[in-house]
């Protein structure tokens, strides 16, 4: 029984249980939630080594990370240490998105190792186990989702909103279709002259998915690959199949989740997840950025974490990390590293502006640490501590500088929070004195006690030699 007909049967499960306690709500609102399509467990039946988590809006904005290998580099130690470093950084689900050799090994130690959901996306295995693509049979398909769902995989993307009558739409683009799956079963519909075979297939797809409580995430094919294209008679018509397909999913019992866009101006970014919140009656929205500029290959954390921030602003539930090397090469340990960073800071952003309960209190303990100039407490809560610590430790590595009441920035004379105390101190700002004061011991708020983020949490999970966080 899939986690969405245990839901709508009443039957709180121990997956429910447990995401009831990680997002700190009432177990029957869980049910409810995963009931109504409006949140999914991706928790495959076979995933022993899973820890359970919820993607849906009215949880805490979750964060995927990419991760696999090319024909060009990588292998099972080089993708385990990745898994590693992205569990590490943070990362609430993993895809593995490899295409290049080893790929049942790789998936299965992925599996093995991870206590977050693996998700893949299938047409790539099908890809590579015939000469062309347009040589990929319904059969091959099949079978490559239900290999896959038996070992283990939690969610997969499927390509099934890209039609035969789309393809026209994307005729006068400026950057045509640029999803991978979208592009392969593009080529397919067109050198076959038939529908895509995972629209034709939907229903055997779900009955695999239901034997295994595999979550479709329902992949955005004709998704916009530049500004120029957003918002598109393409994208908007692959929207509308997608909420057919949630729909049909939902009628077979199986969780679905909504991927978006891509390339989209800030301005449209909230738009276009109502649109989506609307068209697939809330399914969760899972959104790669979106990059709201096309300018700056290099630093496309950035640009699409800013997408990212407006959209898990605006409802989307879980954003997919764009790294550094998007648009550039393949991402490494560096790279995974700074995608997570600058997605858990959007994510967490969001979270924060929606007044999602508990989020602030992170930030109050850091600034109250940051105020009485507790050092280890404010590396201990930083986002990321171990670059926090060796930043500081670059101009003053000594111990002694830890109880220092200044830093290298504006160094010693100009420390502005040290001269704002001592001139509190000296009852010079007396007339301005406010409550406030009595917050800056860090002690009232101990690490333990704010909305910790999930760095270390899965340290127990074997490290390959070699990853982020390996010390030995
Ligand atoms: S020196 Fe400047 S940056 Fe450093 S603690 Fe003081 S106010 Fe903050």
């Amino acid at each position: 029984m899939t986690q969405l007909q245990a839901a709508r049967n009443g039957t709180v499960t121990g997956a429910m249980e447990r995401v009831a306690e990680r997002e700190n709500v009432e177990t029957a609102f869980v049910r409810e939630q995963v009931a109504d399509g409006q949140a999914v467990i991706p928790a495959n039946v076979g995933h022993d080594s899973l820890d359970p988590m919820i993607i849906g809006r009215e949880f805490g904005t979750k964060v995927n990370a990419n991760i696999g290998n090319s024909e060009e580099t990588s292998d099972l130690e080089g993708e385990l240490a990745k898994l590693h470093t992205a569990v590490h950084y943070g990362a609430d689900t993993v895809m593995d998105l490899s295409t290049g050799s080893d790929l049942d090994a790789i998936r299965e130690a992925n599996i093995e190792h991870s206590p977050v959901p693996i998700g893949t996306v299938p047409i790539y295995e099908a890809v590579k186990r015939v000469e062309e693509p347009s040589d990929i049979t319904h059969e091959l398909l099949l079978d490559v989702i239900e290999k896959q769902a038996r070992q283990g995989v939690d969610y997969m993307t499927i390509h099934a909103g890209v039609l035969m009558e789309h393809l026209p739409l994307t005729d006068g683009r400026k950057t045509g279709i640029v999803s991978r799956g979208g592009s392969i079963l593009a080529q397919w519909i067109e050198e076959n002259g038939m529908e895509n075979p995972l629209y034709t297939e939907f229903d055997e797809i779900c009955g695999i998915f239901a034997d295994y409580d595999v979550t479709f995430s329902l992949g955005d094919g004709l998704r916009p690959g530049s500004l120029a294209d957003a918002g598109d008679e393409a994208q908007y018509a692959e929207l509308d199949t997608l909420g057919e397909l949630t729909r049909t999913a939902w009628d077979r019992g199986v969780q679905v989740m909504v991927e978006g866009p891509g390339h989209v101006p800030m301005d449209q970014v909230a738009e276009q997840v109502e649109r989506q919140q609307r068209v697939c009656d809330g399914a969760p929205f899972y959104v790669l950025g979106p990059l709201v500029t096309d300018i700056a290959p290099g630093y496309d954390h950035i640009t699409s974490a800013i997408g990212a921030t407006e959209a898990a602003r605006a409802g989307a539930a879980m954003l997919c990390y764009v790294t550094p090397k998007e648009h550039l090469g393949l991402p490494e340990q560096d790279d995974v590293r700074d995608g997570l960073a600058a997605y858990r800071i959007a994510a967490h952003s969001a979270d924060v502006a929606n007044g999602r309960e508990g989020a602030r209190a992170w930030d109050d303990a850091l600034s109250e640490a940051r105020y009485a100039f507790d050092w280890r407490e404010q590396f201990d809560l930083a986002l990321d501590p171990e670059r926090a610590k060796s930043y500081h430790d670059q101009t003053l590595p000594g111990d002694n500088y830890k109880e220092a009441r200044f830093c290298s920035m504006c160094g010693v004379d100009f420390c502005s929070m040290r001269i704002d105390q001592d001139a509190r101190e000296d009852g010079e700002m007396a007339d301005i004195e406010t409550a406030g004061d009595e917050r800056t011991d860090a002690g009232d708020s101990p690490a333990a006690e704010v909305n910790r983020p999930p760095v270390g949490t899965h340290d127990g999970a074997s490290i390959p030699p070699g990853a982020v966080g390996d010390d030995g």
